[in-house]
């Protein structure tokens, strides 16, 4: 046999993967790569289904106190003119998003201190009452307290991307921060009982396919729920401008290993996927994804949170993408979910 087939028979087999054998799959080429995408699909088809869960996202503040070297909201940005939402308006997107259906809304911004725990906590109970949506949060690293009393407050979900395992690359294109205090925070939404998502960028310079595989084992010695895998894409009001973005294909192999892998997390197709090329989300759809996200942010203020050029859905309003998503999936013959698409708890015995 050879070492892709042994590779792949290591995880279709349920057991623990070496990270040279996720390198392999990662290496796949031509005929191996579809090999490698089709498994996928059927793992994620039998894991957790066909249907497609959907998320409305709204980006309420783009400033933030840190100086990611990748982000257009990183603080050192001065082009970008910042904004925030106040209650009034976040609730009037969260309501916009129950009524067309979303059972999902997804509160993202820069690390903006100026949302205090208590105020976030208020709007979350806020959201809960009124519309009984699960709510996910995804505002960086906070104070474990901060996190108690939001999940307190009702929160369901949290996104915090550990971005790359690899510490050295993490701490140069985090200033300030380190690997280890992210996982801190990851670790402790997991015991406040948070479905907790992390996830990577494809593709950062200096990022090598052993520390793509590092990505990958840490997530599942997290046993994270959702992971959110994406392309790194240059902005050019960033250090990083001339970097390359990455690519499409590596994006997907990683996103396929990464279903292989974490067999019952929710993995979305993303909009950085959507951004990189116009098949990129049906691509993402076919090689392991089951989560799309929807832009709900007021359009006046869309293009003010610019993490990276031109985001695949910029331009468009809700009920167009909407529609946009609904004829992606019925081409894919993929469903709606109709249900809250809470994490399937990674259970034993798929990938141990
Ligand atoms: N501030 C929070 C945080 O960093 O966790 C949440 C918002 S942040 C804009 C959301 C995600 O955007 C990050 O986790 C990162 O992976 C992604 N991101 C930022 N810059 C990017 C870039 N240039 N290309 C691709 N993804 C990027
Ligand atoms: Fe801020 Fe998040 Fe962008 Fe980093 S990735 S600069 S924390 S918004």
């Amino acid at each position: 046999m050879d070492r892709f087939s042994a590779a792949l028979k290591v995880v279709l087999d349920g057991k623990k993967p070496g990270r040279q054998d996720i390198v392999t799959l990662l290496s796949a080429r031509g005929s191996q790569a579809a090999a490698l995408f089709r498994a996928a699909g059927r793992v994620r088809r039998a894991k957790v289904g066909d249907a497609v869960h959907l998320r409305a996202i709204i980006e309420f503040s783009s400033h933030c106190r840190n100086n990611c070297l990748y982000c257009g909201l990183r603080r050192d940005n001065r082009r970008l003119p910042r904004y925030r939402l106040d209650e009034g308006e976040i609730m009037s997107a969260v309501d916009k998003a129950a009524a067309m259906g979303f059972r999902t809304v997804v509160l993202q911004s820069g690390e903006d201190p100026l949302y205090s725990g208590p105020y976030i906590a208020g709007l979350v109970e806020k959201i809960k009452r009124r519309r009984g949506v699960a709510v996910t949060l995804s505002l960086g690293q906070r104070s474990r307290e901060d996190y108690r009393i939001w999940r307190e407050a009702g929160a369901d979900r949290y996104l915090l991307k550990h971005e790359t395992s690899d510490e050295e690359l993490f701490r140069c294109l985090k200033p300030g921060s380190s690997l280890q205090a992210r996982l801190e925070c990851l670790h402790w939404l997991k015991e406040l009982g948070y479905q907790a998502g992390s996830g990577n960028m494809v593709g950062l310079p200096g990022q090598s396919l052993d520390s793509l595989a590092g990505d990958i084992l840490l997530m599942r010695e997290l046993e994270t729920d959702m992971a959110g895998i994406g392309p790194f894409l240059p902005h050019p009001d960033t250090p990083l401008k001339e970097a390359a973005a990455g690519s499409l294909e590596l994006t997907l192999k990683t996103l396929a290993v990464a279903r292989l892998c974490l067999p019952r997390a929710h993995l979305p197709a993303t909009t950085a996927l959507g951004t990189l090329a116009p098949g990129g989300r049906k691509a993402a759809l076919t090689c392991g994804a089951n989560v799309i996200m929807v832009n709900f942010t007021p359009p006046e203020v869309r293009d003010r949170y610019l993490i990276y050029p031109q985001k695949a859905d910029i331009t468009d309003e809700p009920r167009r993408a909407l529609e946009n998503v609904k004829a992606l999936l019925a081409g894919l013959a993929r469903p709606v979910a109709r249900d809250y698409g809470h994490a399937i708890k990674f259970s034993g015995g798929d990938c141990t």
